[in-house]
C-alpha cells in the first residue's frame, strides 16, 4: 500500500541530525497537523558511541516525541556517502517517489562533516531527478516536490527565514535526549562533540541567537536557494507571529 504523502521530510545523514537542528519544526509543524517525516540516511554504525541497533530504537523514540508520521532508514554507509555514487542517488530517489514529500529540507551544502555536505548533494540531485518521468527508465512514476530548502549545522550562515520554535523547545529537547548513546554524559566513553558538556548548551544558545531576530525565546534557522518568492507581501507580513506593538518605538 502507497504512503500518503508528506507534508514535509528531513533528510538527515545520521539518526539524531533531525533531532538537533530540525527538532523543533518538526514538533510544531505535527501538532498543527501536517504529516511530517524523517529519513535518515545512515544507521551511523561508524559513529565513536552508541551501536546501530541502539541508535534504531533511540531514533523511534524521538519519532514518537516529536510525533512523526513517518521514519526511515536508508542504510547507506556512514562515513560513505557520495553523491556520484549511482546506487546512492537511485535509493534516495525511489524513496522520495515512495513518500511524497512537499517541502525537503536537507543539510546546508557547507558542513565541517563530510556525510553532512554529501547528504546535501544527494538531496539536491535526487529531487530533481525524482521529478523526470524518464529517469532512470521511461515511464517512471515521477514525483515533484514543492521546495528544497536547507537546514545549517555547524556552520554559520545567514538564514532565509527563521521558524519560532519556543513553544516547542521542550520537546526538542526531550527528542534531542532520546538519543542518549550519542548525547548522554558517559565518562567511560569516547568523547565527542554531540557528548561535550557544552553541546546540548550550545545548541540552545543557537537557537536563541536565531529566535533574537524574530522577537522569540527560540527559533530555528532555514535557507532556500534563490530569492523567496512572494505573491502577496501585504498578506505575508500581516501573519508574522510577532503583534504590531513589537516593532514601535518605545
Ligand atoms: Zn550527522
Amino acid at each position: 500500500m502507497r504512503h500518503k504523502p508528506l507534508d514535509i521530510l528531513v533528510i538527515a545523514p545520521h539518526p539524531d541530525d533531525a533531532e538537533l537542528f530540525c527538532g523543533g519544526l518538526l514538533a510544531k509543524l505535527g501538532a498543527a497537523g501536517y504529516r511530517c517525516g524523517v529519513l535518515d540516511l545512515t544507521r551511523g554504525e561508524r559513529a565513536s558511541r552508541g551501536e546501530p541497533w541502539i541508535r534504531e530504537q533511540e531514533a523511534d523514540a524521538a519519532a514518537l516525541v516529536l510525533g512523526l508520521a513517518w521514519r526511515g532508514n536508508l542504510a547507506l554507509p556512514d562515513a560513505g556517502l557520495d553523491s556520484r555514487n549511482a546506487s546512492q542517488v537511485l535509493a534516495l530517489v525511489e524513496q522520495l517517489r515512495d513518500v511524497r514529500p512537499g517541502l525537503v529540507l536537507a543539510p546546508w551544502r557547507h558542513e565541517r562533516h563530510p556525510d553532512h555536505e554529501a547528504a546535501s548533494q544527494l538531496a539536491k540531485r535526487a529531487v530533481f531527478l525524482c521529478g523526470l518521468r524518464n529517469w532512470p527508465l521511461p515511464d517512471q512514476p515521477a514525483h515533484t516536490v514543492t521546495q528544497l530548502l536547507y537546514y545549517p549545522m555547524r556552520t554559520q550562515q545567514s538564514p532565509s527565514f527563521v521558524v519560532d520554535i519556543a513553544a516547542f523547545a521542550a520537546i526538542k529537547a526531550r527528542a534531542i535526549a532520546c538519543h542518549a548513546s550519542q548525547v548522554a554524559a558517559d565518562a567511560a566513553a569516547p568523547k565527542t562533540l554531540v557528548s561535550s558538556d557544552a553541546s546540548a548548551l550550545s545548541l540552545q544558545h543557537r537557537d536563541g541567537w536565531f529566535g533574537a531576530f524574530v522577537g522569540s525565546a527560540a527559533g530555528e534557522p532555514y535557507l532556500v536557494d534563490g530569492p523567496l518568492p512572494v505573491a502577496d507581501p501585504v498578506a505575508l507580513f500581516r501573519a508574522r507571529s510577532n503583534p504590531p506593538q513589537f516593532f514601535e518605538e518605545p
